[in-house]
């Protein structure tokens, strides 16, 4: 989230133009200057044995009432392949081996104000028992053909799913 005040000092901030123009907030009083950097999150396309995988009916938004990959934002004292396994842990209570890096995405949404970095690995359920947690309310695992693509919440999951299953079916 995004300050309004200098940390510093404690002045409004201001929008301007600096550094070969990139449009920063910029304390006017002290020159501070706030550098915006995306956020990482990880996530999992998590495979059952018989190749199903688990996506979380989201229960808060943003994507309230849609499915999604288990994945969330990075703690400062993890890896990504920690935070991908804790995620997954959290919101459906299964515990996954980590397989390949599916890929990484990058979303910058100019009309939310949102923007970050998406890791995926493919991965392997391994233990746990589902349920929903965090901010999930249902667990529902989905063959190849019955993902909801429509009823995704996150373009930057549709693409890691829609690059698993191409992966899936050249196999
Ligand atoms: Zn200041």
């Amino acid at each position: 989230m995004e300050s309004k005040f200098c940390e510093r000092c404690g002045n409004p901030l201001e929008r301007r133009v600096v550094e070969e123009n990139h449009l920063r907030p910029v304390c006017p009083v002290c020159g501070f200057i706030v550098y915006l950097n995306p956020p990482i999150a990880a996530g999992v396309i998590a495979e059952r044995a018989d190749g199903k995988i688990a996506l979380v009916l989201r229960g808060e938004n943003p994507g309230k009432g849609l499915w999604g990959l288990p994945a969330g934002f990075m703690e400062i004292d993890e890896t990504v392949e920690q935070a991908a396994q804790r995620e997954c842990l959290e919101e459906t209570g299964l515990r996954v081996e980590l397989r390949d890096l599916l890929g990484v995405w990058s979303y910058h949404h100019q009309e939310k104000q949102t923007a970050g970095v998406l890791v995926v690995y493919a991965a392997r359920v391994d233990g746990g028992t589902p349920r929903a947690g965090s901010d999930s309310v249902e667990v529902k695992f989905f063959a190849l053909d019955e993902i909801p693509d429509a009823q995704l919440a996150f373009a930057t999951h549709r693409d890691a799913i829609a690059r698993w299953r191409e992966k899936k079916m050249s196999q």
